[in-house]
């Protein structure tokens, strides 16, 4: 058993943890049953008409998981396309601006470009690393259309107060789920509050189809837009609600972003899996943050009272290098790794370090200004971005038990030997 006073693994002492990387494998394996659908669907129909067959199970059964709180799910082939979909049916077009986290993926704003909309970034709270209300209100302008809230890395935005925000200032709201499927604020599932909500399906999403999305909305307009936008010929003749709207079935908008069928099989396959997988990812990540919060130098991930992470996406903590005698993250993360744990920055990232965002001009259409209201060096945005460090979102109860078990030790160990480690740091 290796001894927290070791020497460590980067100066040539034992590793802390013997299991062999990586440690988070995910997407997990198909079973028997959704292969043999999977062939089936090959020789069956390889195209889609309309929402018939997988796309259109899927979608009930995504109806069913939101309880019902939404009425209509629309597929897409990413939650990329579902996004532009849902700006293209919220209104977001020239002289409209997106008010958004600073902090986030980039894909949840990315496609207001496409639309020649403008992207105004706001800071998040320090702890649920989502927008934060105060900074959300400041950045809104007489231009401002939408607010997105993304739950960030699985934890709910502060929907009362975002909701509030909206109706005073006569906006929409579009919740980015992709980190967030089964996450519950107050009790009620994320992508049930607002005007539309998209969930990412992507391989690395908590339930994946492999590439896809899907967006919900209550509201009759956005369900015909969005699906205008990505669905031409059958499926806007059968499902287009306003008959006016109806007339441009053959064509749609033009575009044509639709889910495989292949896809929506293995999707509805990790929906039916996700309960469980759920229970054992949340038993392991709360287990980790109960002992990381032994770690000094260690913030755990924030988790309100009144929330529930549901899918997770990552685990976080907040590196403090003032408890540890100022080493840097990259030397922290580089001796962690030498100690055989599965550690990175996380890809967030601030979005104002991106060239798509920190040129005042759009490279898509010369001439048309995108973004504004950049967060200071100072901000939250940015100090997650410095500090936060990525962990796996451990999935296998009891089994990783002892892993994470390792992973303290490993954490105990750098700080045991924080002088040897500043000195290697000097002499680097
Ligand atoms: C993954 C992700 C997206 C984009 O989804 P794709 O399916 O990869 O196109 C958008 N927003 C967030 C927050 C994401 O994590």
């Amino acid at each position: 058993m290796t001894d927290v006073r070791d020497e460590l693994a980067l100066l040539g002492g034992p590793t802390a943890i013997s299991k062999p990387r990586p440690h988070e494998i995910w997407p997990p394996d198909a079973d028997e049953p959704e292969l043999i659908e999977l062939a089936d669907q090959r020789n069956d129909d390889i195209s889609i008409r309309g929402s018939s067959g997988p796309i259109r199970a899927l979608e009930n059964d995504f109806l069913r998981f939101l309880e019902h709180r939404v009425q209509w799910a629309v597929t897409f082939n990413s939650g990329t396309s579902a996004l532009l979909a849902a700006y293209f049916a919220l209104g977001v077009r020239e002289d409209t601006e997106v008010v958004g986290p600073a902090l986030t993926y980039h894909a949840a704003l990315s496609p207001v470009f496409a639309l020649h909309g403008e992207v105004v970034l706001a800071d998040i709270d320090l702890r649920t690393r989502c927008i934060d209300p105060a900074g959300l209100e400041r950045a809104i302008t007489p231009r401002s259309k939408v607010i997105t809230a993304v739950h960030q890395w699985g934890h709910p935005c502060d929907m009362d107060a975002i909701l509030d925000i909206a109706s005073r200032h006569d906006l929409r709201v579009l919740e980015d789920c992709s980190h967030a499927h089964g996450s519950r604020y107050k009790g009620r599932l994320c992508g049930t509050f607002g005007d539309a909500a998209v969930f990412s399906l992507q391989a690395n999403k908590a339930i994946y189809a492999g590439e896809g999305g899907i967006l919900v909305t209550n509201d009759s307009e956005v369900h015909d837009r969005a699906t205008l936008l990505g669905h031409y010929r059958d499926r806007c003749r059968e499902d287009l609600i306003d008959g006016r709207l109806r007339d441009y079935w053959v064509t749609g908008f033009g575009l044509k972003l639709r889910m495989s069928p292949f896809n929506a099989i293995v999707a509805r396959h990790s929906l039916a899996a996700f309960p469980t997988r759920k229970e054992n990812r949340h038993k392991c990540l709360q287990y980790l943050g109960e002992r990381l919060s032994e770690v000094t130098y260690i913030e755990p991930a924030y988790v309100a009272d009144d929330v529930d992470m549901g899918a997770w996406y990552g685990y976080k903590p907040l590196y403090l290098p003032d408890s540890l005698d100022a080493i840097t993250r990259e030397v922290l993360i580089k001796a962690l790794r030498a100690e055989g744990m599965e550690i990175g920055a996380p890809s967030g990232p601030d979005l104002a370090t991106l060239p798509l965002y920190s040129e005042a001009e759009s490279p898509l259409f010369p001439g048309l200004p995108k973004v504004a209201n950049v967060p200071a060096a100072d901000s939250n945005a940015a100090r997650v971005q410095r500090q936060a460090l990525s962990l796996p979102t451990f999935n296998n109860w009891p089994e990783d038990k002892s892993l994470i078990d390792d992973y303290i030790v490993a954490f105990q160990k750098i700080y045991q030997n924080h002088s040897a480690l500043v000195d290697y740091a000097r002499s680097a």
